[in-house]
């Protein structure tokens, strides 16, 4: 897995906090992942850009390119942040791990922070099923900041875009900032989520 500095958005639940600034003392630049890229040829398998937002990175495309020239699967995960980055990666991805966080209007923004999110999401969304790269749909729920009604509905959404697999990661109180969740609402109805698609997941936290 590798973990890129840097996201824009402000998602109340973050549990990455220290990966939001874009740069940090300490971090490691792509060269020296590199190298140990290099040394574990044929160990292993693949490698996961994950974050903060790996499309956050202008150099995510030829990164992804240096990987994929040592043999390597190539994994993103993704907000879906910036559209045309993401866009212009999924060629050279194997398979997305894809953060649907609310309904694609201003239930995004009150999650985020960020006008405009829900669109940018919606953007990558589209794009991701349109390539048929393999991909999962995520959510990561607590009804205190998203409402069952809401949560069903963006489930409806990403159905009805063909998602096929979706899973449900439930809210881990800790790492968090921002959010004191008091676990006061109604709960999802997951047999009504699970069936909306193919493949459906509870993540426990
Ligand atoms: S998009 Fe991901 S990394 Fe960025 S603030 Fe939200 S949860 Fe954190």
């Amino acid at each position: 897995m590798v973990y890129c500095q840097g996201c824009p958005w402000r998602c109340s639940y973050c549990h990455n906090t220290h990966l939001q600034p874009g740069r940090i003392d300490g971090d490691i630049v792509w060269s020296e992942v590199l190298q140990f890229l290099r040394r574990r040829r044929g160990l292993l398998d693949a490698v996961v850009f994950s974050g903060g937002e790996p499309t956050a990175q202008a150099g995510l495309a030829q990164a992804m390119r240096d990987a994929r020239a040592f043999g390597y699967r190539i994994g993103l995960h993704s907000a879906g942040i910036y559209p045309r980055r993401f866009a212009e990666v999924l060629h050279l991805v194997d398979w997305v791990g894809f953060d649907a966080k609310a309904p694609f209007d201003a239930a995004y923004e009150r999650i985020t922070g960020v006008r405009a999110s829900g669109e940018a999401a919606l953007a990558s969304a589209r794009a991701l099923l349109a390539s048929g790269v393999d991909c999962e749909f995520r959510t990561t729920w607590h009804a205190d900041y998203l409402s069952a009604a809401e949560l069903e509905r963006l489930a409806g959404t990403l159905a009805g875009l063909g998602v096929r697999r979706y899973v449900l990661q439930e809210f881990r109180a800790s790492g968090g900032v921002g959010f004191q969740p008091e676990a006061k609402s109604a709960a999802a109805d997951l047999g009504a989520l699970a069936r909306r698609f193919p493949q459906f997941s509870l993540r426990p936290a």
